[in-house]
C-alpha cells in the first residue's frame, strides 16, 4: 500500500506540466452554451471544446467517443462491472472584470487561472491522467473504466441525459465537480413562477418593480417605480429610510415629478445557502407592506412568505438528520397588471416524493392570493453513507489526505451525479479552498491538482477491487 501510493504520486508529480498544458489548451476554448446548429446540440464552443477533449484523450493513449457532440467518453478495461468519473467541459459566461486572462495562460507560483481551470475542465483532465498513470502501473482492469466528459452541466444536463438514453448507467461512479470529501446527498429540487395584481386602493401606485439575476441566486437589488401626488412623497420616502435603518439595509431614492423611483440592495448568494445573502425582493415587500398594504402581491407576499430562507410560513419548512429545505425567490417583475417572480426550493435528500408538500405549499399559495404557473420538481439524490460507494471514496479522502474531521456530506446543488443511480460528487475542491467559480479570476491551485488526481487514482484503484 505504501509503495503504491509513493509510485503514484511519484507519477502524478512528474505530469504536472503536461497537465498544466492540456489543462490550458482545453481552457483556451469559451465553450459556453449558444445556440444549436446542425450536429451541436449546445452550439460552437461546447463542440469545439469536445473535439479538444477526444484529441486530449487519444493523445493520452485511449480509446475514446465523441457521441454525437453530448458527450466525449474513453473506454478501458473489461469486465461485467463498468465504473465511471464524469466530469463537464462547458462553462459560464466568462463574465467582465477579469483580472487574468479569462482563456487561460495565466499562472504564477500559486495558482492557474482561466474560465473552467476548476470547474471543471480541470479535473476532466486530472481524471484522464488518474487512468494513465493506472494503466502504466500495470493494475489489471478488471471492470471497465470510462471516464466522461459531458458539454452541457452548466446549463440543463442534457448531455448525460442523452449519454444514460444510449449507453447506460454505472455500477460505481463518481463526478469531480464539487468539493472533497464525498457528497452522498443532493437535494431535490421545486421551482414554481407565482403572479398576483399589483393594483390595490390608496393614495400610492405601484407601477413598476424588477430585481434578480437568476431563479437560483438570491436576489442582491430590486427597483421599484412608485406613482403618488406631491403630499406623500415625504412619507413615503421617510417609511423607506426607517424601513431600510431598522433593517441595516442599503437604498436609494429618487424623485421625478409625481414618480418616487427606489432601490434597495441585498446580498447575492446561491439559492441553496440563502441564509448566507440578503434577499431584497423579501425586504421590498417588507417595506410596501408599511405603504400599501392592501396591494394584492404585497400582502400575500408577506403573508405567505416574508423574510423566511425555509418556507416557514408557507407549511413547508421540512428538514431532515442532514439539513433543511431552503426557499429562495430570486426574480421579480412586471408584466402588464401583475407582479411575477419565481421559487426555487431545495428539499432534504431523504424525501422521496415532495408532491404531498408541493399540494400543502400550492394551497398556501393559492390561499394568499397567489397564481401559480411552470411547477416543476427533481427528485434529490440520496446514496446511503454506509453503502459500498460512499464508504470507499470516503476511506480514500482520509487515507491520502490525513484529513478524518471532515466526513461526507450532503449539498443543496446538483452535479451530474443526480442522473445516475449509484453515482456521487467526488472532489475536486479541497476544503476550504476558494476557486472563484463562477465569478471572475477563477484559479485552481496547482498543488491541489497533484492532490485531487492522487485521490481520483487511488478511488478509481480502489472501486476496481469492489
Ligand atoms: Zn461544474
Amino acid at each position: 500500500m505504501e509503495d503504491l501510493r509513493q509510485k503514484v504520486k511519484e507519477k502524478v508529480w512528474s505530469y504536472k506540466e503536461d497537465m498544466i498544458k492540456d489543462i490550458f489548451e482545453l481552457v483556451a476554448i469559451e465553450s459556453v452554451q449558444t445556440e444549436a446548429k446542425p450536429g451541436m446540440p449546445f452550439g460552437e464552443g461546447p463542440a469545439l471544446a469536445l473535439d479538444k477533449s477526444l484529441e486530449i484523450a487519444q493523445r493520452l493513449g485511449f480509446e475514446a467517443v465523441n457521441l454525437d457532440n453530448y458527450v466525449v467518453y474513453t473506454h478501458s478495461g473489461q469486465g461485467k462491472e463498468r465504473i465511471g468519473v464524469l466530469g463537464h467541459v462547458d462553462v459560464v459566461p466568462l463574465g467582465e472584470g477579469w483580472t487574468k486572462k479569462p482563456l487561460g495562460g495565466d499562472r504564477d507560483e500559486e495558482f492557474i487561472y482561466g474560465r473552467g481551470v476548476s470547474d471543471n475542465k480541470g479535473p476532466c483532465i486530472m481524471s484522464l491522467y488518474a487512468l494513465k498513470i493506472i494503466k502504466e502501473l500495470g493494475i489489471e482492469l478488471n471492470k471497465e473504466v470510462r471516464i466522461l466528459m459531458g458539454a452541457n452541466e452548466e446549463s440543463g444536463m442534457q448531455c448525460v441525459r442523452y449519454y444514460r438514453e444510449k449507453e447506460g448507467g454505472f455500477d460505481y461512479a463518481f463526478s469531480p465537480d464539487a468539493s472533497f470529501p464525498v457528497t452522498f446527498g443532493e437535494k431535490g429540487g421545486f421551482s414554481a413562477r407565482f403572479s398576483a395584481s399589483k393594483v390595490g386602493p390608496g393614495p400610492v401606485k405601484l407601477i413598476h418593480i424588477k430585481g434578480g439575476t437568476a431563479g437560483n441566486v438570491v436576489c442582491p437589488k430590486v427597483d421599484v417605480v412608485l406613482e403618488a401626488e406631491q403630499q406623500e412623497h415625504d412619507e413615503v420616502l421617510e417609511k423607506f429610510t426607517a424601513y431600510l435603518a431598522a433593517n441595516d439595509l442599503k437604498g436609494q431614492s429618487i424623485i421625478k415629478e409625481n414618480e418616487i423611483q427606489l432601490q434597495l440592495e441585498g446580498v447575492a448568494a446561491h439559492a441553496s445557502t440563502p441564509e448566507q445573502g440578503v434577499n431584497a425582493i423579501s425586504h421590498m415587500m417588507g417595506f410596501l407592506q408599511t405603504i400599501m398594504p392592501h396591494v394584492p402581491f404585497v400582502a400575500g407576499y408577506n403573508q405567505c412568505i416574508g423574510l423566511a430562507y425555509n418556507g416557514e410560513n408557507c407549511g413547508v419548512d421540512l428538514h431532515d438528520e442532514y439539513g433543511r429545505l431552503t426557499f429562495n425567490v430570486g426574480v421579480i417583475n412586471t408584466e402588464e397588471d401583475l407582479i411575477t417572480a419565481n421559487i426555487d426550493i431545495r428539499y432534504p435528500v431523504t424525501i422521496e416524493d415532495f408532491s404531498p408538500h408541493r399540494d400543502t405549499l400550492l394551497a398556501n399559495l393559492e390561499k394568499c392570493g397567489f397564481e401559480v404557473k411552470n411547477v416543476r420538481m427533481g427528485k434529490p439524490l440520496f446514496v446511503p453513507p454506509e453503502s459500498p460507494l460512499i464508504k470507499t471514496l470516503s476511506a480514500v479522502y482520509e487515507e491520502i489526505t490525513g484529513d478524518t474531521e471532515n466526513k461526507p456530506t450532503t449539498m443543496g446543488g446538483g452535479t451530474y451525479a443526480k442522473n445516475f443511480d449509484n453515482c456521487v460528487a467526488f472532489g475536486a475542491t479541497f476544503v476550504g479552498e476558494n476557486n472563484n467559480i463562477h465569478n471572475v479570476d477563477e484559479r485552481q491551485n496547482i498543488e491541489n491538482i497533484l492532490r485531487a488526481t492522487e485521490i481520483i487514482t487511488h478511488a478509481i484503484i480502489r472501486l476496481l477491487s469492489l
